[in-house]
């Protein structure tokens, strides 16, 4: 059984619907973070509650659901200034429903890590004894949040990050994912190219910051 995951997709639509095509008929998870800094969010909330996508709240999801922008850096907060303004009321709901963790028998999901759900930062070279202790009872946890992708075996499980489709910051600005086969534990990173001078523009053309548009084409 193999699951797509995704998280951070950020409102670009043109990179989840090339993640989506390569994921083909897999079942998708979202680790968080569906909206924020790029100028698709309505057609992106369409997108994963039409492919009936599982998803949980990030820090950017959290801002625009609540209003509450204060945790963001400026570029990020006015990209949320702009969300709120343009989604309707139902994309608003959508958001406000996603909760803070999941788990079932297969895997936990959080966007930052179980001991702060929205806002901690883990990066693939976190101590071996701070992943054991998200880990708990052992299993496969998911996580998101910096964007960048990593894979990390330990006695106890597995801890990865698939990291961003729709705004990478390793340096490659392909889309990423991963696909996932949980009982088997085998992990694959994967990168889609998709169309970013269309993102750009549209970023331009709605008076989002320039920046946002830029940093696509380095993955930073
Ligand atoms: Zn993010």
């Amino acid at each position: 059984m193999e699951l797509a995951l995704i998280s951070d997709v950020h409102s670009n639509l043109p990179a989840l619907e090339a993640v989506l095509e390569d994921a083909g008929h897999r079942e998708i998870f979202c680790c968080g973070d569906i909206v924020g800094y790029n100028p698709f969010p309505r057609e992106v909330v369409e997108l994963l509650q039409k492919r009936g996508v599982k998803a949980i709240r990030g820090n950017h999801d959290h801002a625009v659901a609540t209003g509450d922008t204060g945790w963001l850096n400026p570029y990020a907060a006015a990209a949320a200034e702009w969300t709120m303004a343009v989604l309707r009321e139902s994309d608003a709901e959508f958001l406000r429903s996603l909760p803070e963790g999941y788990a079932d028998r297969r895997f936990k999901a959080f966007h930052g890590s179980p001991r702060d759900p929205l806002y901690e930062y883990v990066y693939g070279d976190t101590p071996d004894a701070v992943l054991e202790s998200f880990l708990g009872e052992g299993g496969i946890l998911f996580l998101g949040h910096t964007h960048i992708p990593f894979v990390r075996r330990l006695k106890e499980g597995i801890v990865l990050n698939p990291g961003s489709v729709g705004q990478p910051r390793d340096g490659d600005p392909r889309a990423a994912y991963a696909v996932v086969d949980i009982e088997r534990g085998e992990v694959e990173l994967r990168r889609v190219p998709y169309d970013i001078d269309l993102v750009a523009e549209r970023i331009i053309e709605s008076g989002l910051p320039e920046r946002l548009a830029k940093r696509l084409y380095l993955g930073v």
